[in-house]
């Protein structure tokens, strides 16, 4: 589970999250959307310590991230992780963004086998095994050898799905993985999400994809201007309360 309590985050004096809740159970699927700027791709930021966090707390599965609380003379303070504690933390989650970051001079299959060998420092056949059973999964195990210039952006994105699947993560997050790519190729990438999702993988996805959104989700969360404005279930897309998302709304179906 994510628990995120009064977040905030500043860029100098740019207040872009002003105090955002929000808990994710896990098993679920929550969908972020919200006009550009709104400080969606932060705030996964801020889960996956790709930032700093200006103010609140986040929890991940009951464990604070970030810091820690040190027994210092008379009482506890908190004091920041340090790079190895930090990782381990990060272990948990798996992040895909809307540019794939595969590395061109490796096959889908190196892609994928990089991190389980040089981070988790697992032996080279147990970690070609596991990219094989991953990126069959995203249903490319007849593209194994190619390189990223030889696939589709749809490839490309479900190869770089497969390589955060491959360290196993607690949870999936997601900033607009299909808004690069060609509409034609935007299906194959829902659908792979999709079965993720029904194999009760626990997810934040921000995206555009208003019908996948409806579907797939279990919990909407409409965030304008570094707040969370309106939340609830897939059921307030077609029925929003707040004027701000009636109108995004209008503006992206
Ligand atoms: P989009 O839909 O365009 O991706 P978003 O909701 O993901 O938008 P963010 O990328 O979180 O929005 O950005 C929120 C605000 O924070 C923007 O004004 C952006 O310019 C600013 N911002 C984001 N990252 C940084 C940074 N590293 N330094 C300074 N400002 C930043
Ligand atoms: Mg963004």
């Amino acid at each position: 589970a994510i628990k995120a309590t009064q977040v905030h985050k500043a860029f100098g004096s740019l207040h872009v999250l002003k105090g955002v809740d929000l808990t994710v159970m896990p098993g679920t699927v929550t969908v972020i959307l919200g006009p550009s700027g709104s400080g969606k791709s932060t705030f996964l930021r801020l889960i996956n310590q790709l930032e700093t966090i200006t103010g609140g707390t986040i929890e991940v599965d009951g464990e604070l991230i970030g810091y820690k609380y040190v027994n210092k003379g008379s009482g506890q303070v908190l004091q920041t992780l340090n790079d190895k504690e930090v990782a381990k933390q990060r272990e948990k989650l798996g992040m895909v963004f809307q540019r794939f970051n595969l590395f061109p001079h490796m096959t889908a299959l190196e892609n994928v086998m990089e991190a389980p060998v040089h981070v988790q420092r697992k032996p080279k056949k147990e970690a070609r095994d596991l990219a094989v059973a991953e990126l069959q999964r995203v249903g490319l195990g007849d593209r194994l050898d190619y390189y990223p210039a030889q696939l589709s952006g749809g490839q490309q994105q479900r190869v770089a799905i497969a390589r955060a699947l491959a360290m196993k993560p607690e949870i999936m997050l997601f900033d607009e993985p299909t808004s690069a790519l060609d509409p034609e190729l935007v299906g194959e990438v829902l659908n792979v999400m999709r079965s993720l999702a029904n194999d009760g993988m626990t997810m934040v996805c921000v995206t555009h994809e208003i019908g996948f959104a409806r579907e797939v989700a279990d919990q909407i969360v409409f965030m304008d201007g570094g707040v969370v404005v309106e939340k609830g279930g897939p059921d307030i897309i077609d029925h929003p309360s707040e004027p701000r998302f009636k109108d995004f709304l209008q503006h992206v179906l």
